[in-house]
């Protein structure tokens, strides 16, 4: 039912953690990609993992920063030159940023957040959503959070930029639908990624492990999601198969934002 030949699908993001995993699964299905993220050496990795496991695949990296508006018109024209449309697009480059109450949290911690998670994510569908109108079709999947969705604490600039993300999505959905277009968010619970790892050590130290398994212990499922089964979601949400999903917000998080 899902089919990516002949699709192209811009990930940003796509070094690490849930863009590398979506990147597999798209690649898996016959897609073809590019992938953006600011760290160099991380693009070539995820290139090597995804040909290892799909050596058919059609893959271009390119090395920039979301937060620079000129830099994300640049790859998303680039795309365009080097496959001639964008299918799909998942904008999901993003960064925890540092963990404190409000009053501590700190205004530069607070811009550097809402730069990267939400202007970042504005940028993207700015210039996408361009092409894809011209086109005709495309299929949007921005990342959000169940921080986007719920209140989590010590995290200002994350929740902030998480809910923009959340109501950017809703908003353009609404816009653009009528152009053939659907735009949804994900709202990822817990999922074992670099991030995750990172969040841990800066809340637990060398005990992060160990915090890790009593922070999921609350969790429906009792442990963190896979990066796979993000990849496997955000691949079906940018096919063909979805094509009716608009402007939805969908948690995946082994049902923790739903527990009383
Ligand atoms: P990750 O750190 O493994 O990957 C994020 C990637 O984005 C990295 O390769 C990084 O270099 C890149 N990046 C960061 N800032 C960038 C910028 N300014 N320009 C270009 N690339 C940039 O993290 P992840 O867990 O894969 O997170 C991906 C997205 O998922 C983020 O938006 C994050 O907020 C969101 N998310 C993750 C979880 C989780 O549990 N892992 C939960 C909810 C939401």
């Amino acid at each position: 039912m899902i089919n990516y030949t002949d699709k192209v699908v811009l990930i940003t993001g796509g070094g690490s953690g849930l863009g590398l995993a979506a990147a597999q699964s798209i690649a898996a299905l016959g897609g073809k990609l590019v992938l953006v993220d600011m760290n160099k050496e991380s693009l070539e990795n995820s290139k090597a993992q995804i040909l290892a496991q799909s050596p058919e695949a059609s893959i271009k990296v390119v090395e920039a920063n979301v937060t620079d508006e000129q830099q994300v018109k640049n790859f998303v024209q680039l795309t365009v030159d080097t496959f001639g449309k964008i299918d799909g697009f998942f904008n999901n480059a993003g960064i925890e940023g540092k963990q404190n109450l409000t009053e501590d949290y700190g205004s530069d911690e607070f811009e550097k957040v809402i730069n990267v998670n939400l202007n970042g994510v504005f940028y993207g569908m700015k210039h996408v959503l361009k092409v894809m109108k011209e086109q005709g079709h495309g299929s949007i999947v921005n990342t959000a959070s169940v921080g986007g969705i719920r209140g989590v604490g010590n995290q200002s600039g994350y929740a902030a930029s998480k809910h923009g993300v959340v109501g950017l999505t809703r908003n353009s959905g609404i816009e653009y639908g009528q152009y053939g277009i659907s735009i949804n968010a994900i709202a990822p619970g817990a999922i074992m990624t670099p991030m995750v790892e990172g969040s841990l050590k800066q809340m637990a130290g060398d005990d992060w492990e160990a915090a890790g398994k009593e922070f999921v212990s609350v969790n429906p499922m009792k442990r963190f999601g896979k990066p796979e089964e993000v990849g496997n979601l955000v691949a079906f949400l940018l096919s063909d198969a979805a094509k009716f999903i608009n402007a939805s917000v969908i948690p995946i998080d082994g049902g923790q934002s739903y527990k009383y």
